[in-house]
């Protein structure tokens, strides 16, 4: 079977349908050349005439020189009981001057029978005859078979119908789309031979001599896009739709970065962007930043935890042979193996976090600081969540460590106003310095303004830090107002933003908060950020 496939991307379409995400134009404009960068073949930028945004990002993309990918305009088949030259949406796809167009057309009959004005003949017109309109005017077609799946259920000679009249009026590749998500894999696999039979046989071809290219589109809701795209692919579909790190409505769409990296690494499927797979963490953090998401620690193949060892038997033995215990090499898409430092780790994740760190450590450094990581993950202390104090923890341990200012006195406060606005004061002195003072709006933030206003006073100069996330946990609960509480921050150096994650506990949530504080100061001041 030939094995070469086409990488079509929606993020720009169905990706900003997904919650948060909407990018402006000049952002959708990078992550349009990012995609291009990466190799992806086709880049759907929305659909023109329905929004603003559409019109003008395909304006300036004319301006802009791909090197791969080919732009794509998405829209509809013409309204019921017009001329396609006079429908309107047919003819915003025409203006959007894009190589590529992509409509939708209805395969279900319920959905056939909502719209006002349309007959099941209709419907195959309107496929028919749009498509040709778009191929006069020399465009290179996908139509994208909406809700075909279900409809193919429903009532699967109209559905197959609908393929056909696509691939007679000229289309290039017929996207079957399980717009609902509620496909099975067994029963796309099922589908699939049958539409492949009843194609071939109204052709009169097979598998080698087959014209029309058919294509899959899934959503998630059922947490089966991969692998319905996956399945649809293998198949012999020569197109998947999707988006990166599976953005879309609802649950999303499927994730071209968990399918890239299956079709490369795991079925052996040729693309253009298969060159590139050493980057795709890269490329898939790209996305969120433009996108301004959050990585997804648990994404398959590029997320942090992807490769996360943590218990000590496994970490011994994935060091031995990393293949018994991980499926893929994390160099192939750019991931690093990840040992986390607990109270189920071993030596050997002390070893290998000492490589990591570049610390030389003595078998005693070794056993005291396995001792100390047991002691205080016993106080409520929790280092697979904040890698960097565990850092600080290792220079104790084997001497590293200079401790360069200490807290003498600490005193903070949050009032509320008759009008219910809260105010909160932190009064902080260090060892040797003077009282400073600093308001906030929460006590944290007054905390950690104070902290930061003590160490330029130190001579400490100033640390360009800011706080950039924080987090709270209650260890034991059961113990009510008198839990423990356990506290992250993330904290971000502002000229060369890089992050770390340190930690603090206490029954006291702002001596907690100021542990977590002390670490992130000394994490920059050690030089350990660099
Ligand atoms: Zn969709």
């Amino acid at each position: 079977m030939e094995k070469e496939i086409k990488i079509y991307d929606t993020t720009l379409r169905d990706g900003i349908q997904g919650a948060g995400i909407n990018p402006s134009v000049e952002e959708a404009i990078k992550i349009a050349k990012t995609l291009d960068n990466f190799g992806i073949d086709y880049i759907e930028g929305g659909w023109p005439g329905t929004n603003p945004n559409a019109d003008e990002f395909f304006k300036k993309m004319l301006k802009i020189n791909l090197k791969h990918a080919v732009l794509t305009s998405f829209g509809s088949t013409r309204k019921a009981g017009i001329d396609a030259s006079e429908d309107k949406n047919l003819q915003a796809l025409i203006n959007s001057q894009t190589p590529v167009v992509t409509i939708f057309g209805k395969s279900w009959l319920e959905h056939v029978k909502m719209m006002k004005g349309n007959t099941p003949e209709e419907n195959l017109k309107m496929i028919s005859e749009s498509i040709e309109f778009l191929k006069s005017h020399n465009r290179e077609v996908i139509y994208d078979a909406e809700h075909f799946f279900d409809g193919y259920k429903d009532n699967p000679k109209y559905a197959i119908k609908t393929l056909i009249k696509a691939t007679e009026a000229g289309a290039d590749y017929l996207t079957l789309c399980d717009t609902n998500g509620g496909t099975l894999p067994f029963e796309l696999e099922k589908n699939l031979e049958d539409i492949f039979y009843s194609l071939d046989k109204y052709f009169d071809v097979n598998e080698k001599t087959r014209k029309y290219k058919l294509g899959i589109h899934a959503h998630d809701d059922s947490g089966l896009a991969t692998a319905n795209s996956l399945t649809a692919i293998n198949y012999g579909c020569k197109m998947v739709q999707g988006t990166i790190n599976g953005f879309g409505e609802r649950i999303g769409n499927a994730d071209l970065i968990t399918l890239m990296a299956n079709f490369k690494l795991k079925i052996n499927f040729n693309f253009y962007a298969e060159k590139n797979m050493k980057n795709l963490t890269k490329f898939s953090k790209q996305i969120n930043k433009l996108t301004s998401q959050p990585d997804n620690p648990k994404q398959p193949f590029v997320g942090k935890d992807a490769l996360a060892h943590k218990g000590g038997v496994h970490v011994s033995a994935v060091l031995k042979k990393p293949s018994l215990y991980e499926h893929f090499n994390p160099n192939a898409v750019g991931n690093k193996r990840h040992i986390l430092g607990s109270n189920q780790a071993g030596k050997s994740n002390i070893v290998s976090l000492a490589e990591e760190f570049k610390l030389d450590l003595s078998d005693k450094n070794i056993s005291n600081i396995l001792e100390e990581i047991k002691k205080k993950e016993k106080e409520g202390y929790a280092y697979d969540k904040a890698p960097d104090s565990l850092r600080l923890l290792f220079l104790k341990e084997s001497g590293g460590y200079k401790e360069l200012f200490k807290l003498d006195s600490c005193e903070t406060v949050t009032t509320i106003n008759k009008l219910g606005e809260e105010e909160a004061k932190s009064i902080l002195q260090l060892k040797g310095g003077t009282l400073m003072e600093s308001w906030g709006n929460g006590p944290v933030n007054a905390l950690n303004k104070a902290l930061l206003k003590a160490l330029i006073e130190q001579g400490l100069k100033n640390l360009d830090i800011k706080l950039t996330d924080y987090n709270i946990e209650i260890i034991n609960r059961e113990k009510g107002s008198a839990a423990k509480t356990r506290v992250f921050i993330t904290t971000k150096d502002t000229k060369t933003d890089k992050s770390w994650k340190t930690t603090g506990v206490s029954t006291d949530i702002i001596s907690a908060s100021f542990e977590a504080l002390k670490e992130a100061s000394e994490y920059k001041l050690l030089g350990l950020d660099k």
